[in-house]
């Protein structure tokens, strides 16, 4: 028996003032993971992000970016360290995505995308809405005025700037020492219809096994380039505290780019992220 402790974040660069709303997820989802009951790790973490992804300070389900085009496009995983994966790219009108994810670890596959995720959602019995709020809609304005007026070019890597993105996460450590992950998030603000990110990438935005569960926010296109979530759990697998290998990935995260990590293993926990800015909770 270990002690159970869960994680959770509101995205790099996310103003730490917000601390509170990852604190509120985990204070809430830490009564689900010492239920004593099956998979305890992995409904905090699904019950963690439905949090989060319900308060509209971060950028996932109500609350998640547009696109260039004014769509809402998201994506979302949950993982166990079990092996079990759900997972969903470019899902449009639902509110919350991490319940498709979870849906879709019931099912025969692992990742769905776009118009079949959606329809896979509403055909189990997910709402249909769109997760629109006057934030986003802003966010679009500036995202779109700073496209016109040449601050930014579609073909340059800047395009994906500092302040631009924003996602949710969780990780889990419950009694059995079993894992949970889970990930949500709107993508950037300035991106194409079509764009996917680091989240739903197993082994690049989130990494869950035997030796732990890690979960990444910040620059999705160098996240997937570096697999940083795996690279963290490599290190952790070899023995290294997750704290430590937290740190040394986003040491080494290329500027200008930003990284958030949180990470636990069987007896330590880590969060680390790019200038220390990371809205965030934990509790055990
Ligand atoms: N990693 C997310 C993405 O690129 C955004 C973020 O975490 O800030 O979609």
């Amino acid at each position: 028996m270990t002690d159970p402790v869960i994680l959770a974040h509101g995205g790099a660069g996310a103003p730490n003032e917000d601390s509170d709303g990852p604190q509120h997820a985990a204070d809430v989802a830490f009564r689900t993971l010492i239920d004593g009951q099956i998979d305890s790790a992995l409904r905090a973490v699904v019950e963690a992000a439905v949090i989060l992804e319900n308060d509209e300070r971060f950028n996932a389900g109500t609350g998640a970016n547009c696109r260039l085009d004014g769509s809402i496009e998201m994506d979302a995983i949950v993982a166990t360290s079990d092996g079990r994966i759900g997972s969903i790219a470019g899902i449009q009108r639902v509110r919350n995505p991490i319940r498709v994810a979870r849906l879709v670890m019931d099912s025969p596959h692992v990742l769905l995308c776009g118009d079949g995720a959606t329809q896979f959602a509403h055909h189990r019995g997910v709402p249909d809405d769109i997760p629109m709020t006057d934030r986003a809609a802003k966010r679009l304005a500036t995202a779109l005025e700073r496209l016109k007026s040449g601050d930014v070019r579609p073909t340059e890597q800047k395009w994906r700037g500092r302040d631009m993105h924003g996602t949710i996460g969780a990780v889990a450590r419950a009694h059995d020492g079993t894992f949970a992950v889970s990930c949500s998030t709107g993508g950037t603000s300035m991106m194409l219809p079509g764009r996917v990110g680091d989240s739903p990438i197993f082994g690049a935005g989130t990494m869950c096994g035997e030796h732990g569960a890690i979960c990444a926010t910040g620059d999705g296109e160098e996240i997937i380039r570096r697999l940083c979530s795996m690279r963290v759990y490599l290190r952790m697998a070899e023995g290294m505290h997750p704290q430590e290998a937290c740190e040394i990935e986003v040491a080494a995260f290329p500027k200008p780019y930003t990284l958030g990590l949180i990470a636990v293993s069987h007896d330590a926990h880590g969060m680390a992220a790019t200038d220390d800015k990371m809205a965030r909770g934990m509790r055990d």
